[in-house]
């Protein structure tokens, strides 16, 4: 049993879910920005059942948790996430068949919610499927795919995915339907309003996906071309994607280029020269700190205003105490 004494109350974890509880970790290692301040409580799961057995405990000892997939959706504040964090390696993936299924049915792909988005697109790939290769550019788990909807190259998580199994705030587990999530853009009824904190919230345990049968050089020579894109467009430095949302008919990183913003630099952090609308950590963990991205973000936001005539809004998530 891990015990841990909080300030208001003493912490174990049953022996059986195999779980180990640590203190004060740091989460910048744990995203893609590189940046960010402890979390209270942190724990890893690999398996489904740690999931659900680590989230009804939680939910029973009234210690709010958040699910940390691929942390490339996200700005955690310097001050950190109050309560425990979840870090998802749930990764199984295969290919099922539905049972007693007809000749000509469609196959289904299953994953666990902490498989790597890309990584599930990759094994649709081998498998000679076709429906899922625009994730292969895509970081983050599939968790947080599903959370957001994630897409790109004209695709999106809504276009294929077939069942969702969720567990919710009372530690039932449900198996959603597309229907049930209410997706549009990069939105779904899974995703929460910022700030995000530590709460009771639902959490991803799986989605199947229904695909279809491709022609495997096409699918593959497809993905390549999106990967070789991704390369040519975007830094390799630490950052979160896209800062800023598009606005109508226009592109953010066209106007924060136009305002002369290119290669600003406020700390650790730098507007990058190959792609305006990225703010990068060259440093990597360290070297920067969510206050220096915000204080960037604002200066993007009132120069471009000041300039353009144009108010960008922020796409990426602030997570923790601001
Ligand atoms: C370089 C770069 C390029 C990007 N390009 C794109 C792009 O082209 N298209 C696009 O859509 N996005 C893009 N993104 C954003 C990001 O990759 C996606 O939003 C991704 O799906 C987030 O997944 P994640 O696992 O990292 O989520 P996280 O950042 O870990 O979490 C995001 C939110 O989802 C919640 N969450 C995560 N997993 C679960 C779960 N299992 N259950 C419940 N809630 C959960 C978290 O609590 C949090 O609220 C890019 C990011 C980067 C850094």
């Amino acid at each position: 049993m891990t015990r841990l004494t909080g300030i208001t109350q003493t912490l174990a974890v049953p022996d059986e879910l195999g779980v180990r509880l640590r203190r004060d970790v740091a989460l910048a290692p744990y995203t893609t920005m590189k940046v960010g301040g402890p979390a209270d409580y942190f724990a890893t799961v690999t398996s489904v059942d740690q999931m659900i057995g680590l989230v009804r405990w939680a939910q029973a000892a009234a210690l709010p948790y958040f699910i940390l997939g691929g942390g490339s959706n996200m700005l955690v504040s310097d001050a950190g996430i109050r309560g425990l964090v979840i870090h998802n390696r749930c990764r199984q993936v295969r290919l099922e068949q539905p049972p007693h299924a007809a000749e000509g049915t469609q196959p289904c792909l299953f994953a666990e919610s902490g498989a790597a988005m890309a990584g599930v697109a990759r094994q649709s790939i081998r498998d000679g499927l076709t429906g899922l290769e625009w994730a292969v550019s895509i970081p983050g788990t599939l968790g947080g795919a599903v959370v957001g909807n994630a897409g790109a190259h004209g695709g999106e998580i809504k276009d294929s995915l077939e069942t969702a199994l969720i567990l919710d705030g009372s530690g039932q587990v449900v198996a959603f339907q597309i229907a049930d999530l209410a997706y549009a853009y990069r939105d779904s009824s899974l995703k929460q309003r910022q700030p995000l904190r530590a709460g009771f919230l639902p959490v991803v345990l799986s989605a199947t996906f229904r695909l279809a049968h491709g022609d495997p050089a096409e699918v593959r020579a497809r993905a390549e071309g999106y990967l070789a894109h991704r390369r040519r467009t975007q830094p390799a430095e630490p950052s979160m994607g896209s800062t800023f949302v598009n606005p109508s008919g226009d592109y953010a990183g066209r106007l924060i280029e136009l305002a002369g913003l290119k290669g600003v630099r406020v700390g650790g952090v730098e507007v990058s020269r190959l792609h305006a609308n990225f703010l990068i950590n060259p440093g990597g963990v360290g070297k920067a700190t969510a206050g220096d991205v915000i204080r960037l973000m604002e200066q993007i936001q009132t120069t471009v205003q000041a300039r353009l005539g144009v108010a960008l809004e922020p796409e990426v998530q602030l997570v923790g105490e601001w």
